[in-house]
């Protein structure tokens, strides 16, 4: 029977990489949670509304028209029926999402599209609370990590691949900083989830991440 599996970690430990590879190898669909943040931030700012005011993005993710697409390949997110994939994925957006996520209004209407998204099993959730608040049932729970220099490095790469040229010490200082919120918010903070298992992926490339994983998920299936 296809089970749940949700991977939490900082800020670029690879979760999405480790969460699509996953659902591509045993044909699970894949959530990525993070993106309903970026999606809230963004729109935020498009819309002129302050990444402090709680109330109006409280307002903001509970009427959000938000779809995802996964053709079992590439994620793709839409708002209003707008690709908006590659607009939320800047080092802007990503410290806009950290900060509309500390919000208890706006985590509580997007926790509840979460569970409602996530049913079912058959299903890889990655984010930062999925495995202590979203679903804390899920049979397979993964806290995904890396030292700060080599998630920094990262980072960097995937920046520069886009065509984005940034030193990278303020990349470390940026992904810091975005930890440092993530992990110091009073609702729902990275954490590690009670049974959830570590895995450093420092020395480790994706595909033997995916593969260690996979087979945690394989074990675990009833
Ligand atoms: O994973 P990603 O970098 O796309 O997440 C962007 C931000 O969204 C995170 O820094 C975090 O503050 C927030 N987030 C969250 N809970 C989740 C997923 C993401 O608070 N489940």
């Amino acid at each position: 029977m296809p089970i749940a599996i949700a991977i939490d970690g900082p800020a670029a430990s690879g979760k999405g990489t480790v969460a699509r590879g996953v659902a591509r190898r045993l044909g699970y669909r894949y959530l990525d949670t993070g993106a309903m943040y970026r999606a809230v931030a963004l729109l935020a700012q498009q819309r002129g509304v302050d990444w402090t005011d709680s109330q109006a993005l409280g307002r903001l993710a509970r009427q959000l028209d938000l779809d995802f697409r996964w053709d079992g390949e590439y994620a793709k997110v839409l708002v209003d029926g707008h690709d908006i994939s590659g607009a939320i994925r800047s080092q802007e957006i990503g410290w806009g999402a950290s900060a509309v996520a500390v919000h208890p209004s706006v985590r509580s209407a997007l926790v509840a599209r979460q569970r409602v998204l996530a049913d079912h099993g058959g299903v890889v959730v990655d984010g930062r609370d999925i495995g202590s608040v979203v679903l804390p049932q899920a049979e397979l729970k993964i806290y995904l990590d890396a030292t700060l220099d080599e998630r920094a490095r990262r980072r960097h790469d995937e920046l520069r691949r886009r065509g984005i040229h940034q030193n990278l010490a303020q990349v470390r200082d940026e992904v810091a900083a975005r930890d440092a919120q993530d992990s110091g918010r009073a609702t729902g903070p990275l954490a590690v989830a009670p049974g959830a298992v570590r895995v450093d992926t420092t020395n480790h490339s994706i595909a033997e991440v995916i593969e260690i994983v996979a087979k945690l998920a394989k074990d675990r299936c009833p």
